[in-house]
């Protein structure tokens, strides 16, 4: 680790498309983007640099139609583009509030993105702007947790910060069960032996490979967000 690394802080926030539809069930709620952006920025503020991995499940998912007989292949092809556009809308937002954000993607689209490179999204982060890697892994049969992952390892992020509807990996689904208890922090291993659910298989020996931290925090518990990017106590952290 260099100096300059060891100086400073940088998170990679995975945020789910279905997040960003809130009640509407489907696209985006514009207050929620709203929200996003604001939050994304007062932690910028504080020196933390912020990469973002939105999904795209708001939109579209290549399994559904894959269901009905339709091509996986092309499927998730459409489910990425689901995630392009769903960056469009953080980047022009996070802009409008008067920040400073690029739209990177997996894959070529030139006149909308710029292609996504690892060395040029680390000099842009630490420059303090905003990179939204879109596109996920830009291959199909993966997931944006799997694309989360990866680019904050690419990156260099010092965790991955997972928003979820809930605020921590819980025992049993506390939506389900009144007795469900919350971690504080788990390893990697007792994941595995609990047979919790953090992320995907794929997504999660990715990070357990590479030790790279997971905290699976709630986007819509108030001062949440900025405490877990701070690394302060909040959610359940999984790591080594
Ligand atoms: N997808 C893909 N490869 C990736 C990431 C995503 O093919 O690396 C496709 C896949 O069809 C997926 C959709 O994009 O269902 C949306 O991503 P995801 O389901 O992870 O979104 P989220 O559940 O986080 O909203």
């Amino acid at each position: 680790m260099t100096s300059e690394q060891a100086n400073r802080r940088r998170i990679l926030l995975k945020i789910s498309g279905e997040a960003l539809a809130g009640d509407l069930g489907f696209g985006i709620d514009p207050k929620i983007l709203a929200a996003l952006a604001t939050s994304i920025l007062e932690v910028q503020s504080k020196g933390i640099e912020t990469a973002l991995v939105i999904g795209g499940g708001n939109i579209f998912r290549g399994a559904t139609l894959q269901k009905a007989g339709f091509d996986r292949v092309a499927g998730d092809e459409m489910g990425m583009l689901a995630t392009v556009m769903n960056g469009l809308a953080v980047r022009e937002e996070l802009k409008r509030q008067g920040g400073k954000a690029v739209l990177m993607s997996a894959y070529g689209i030139p006149s909308i993105t710029e292609q996504y490179s690892a060395s040029k999204g680390r000099e842009l982060l630490s420059q303090g702007l905003t990179v939204i890697a879109s596109g996920g892994t830009g291959s199909p049969f993966f997931t944006t947790d799997t694309g989360a992952v990866l680019r904050a390892i690419e990156l260099q992020c010092s965790e991955v910060l997972k928003a979820t509807k809930v605020d921590g990996v819980y025992s049993a689904d506390p939506m389900k069960d009144p007795k469900a208890t919350r971690f504080e922090a788990l390893s990697f291993e007792e994941v595995m032996q609990k047979q919790l659910k953090v992320m995907d298989l794929t997504a999660f020996a990715l990070a357990s490979e590479h030790h790279m931290p997971i905290r699976v925090f709630s986007m819509t518990k108030s001062g949440a967000f900025m405490r877990a990017a701070l690394g302060e106590r909040e959610g359940t952290v999984v790591s080594d």
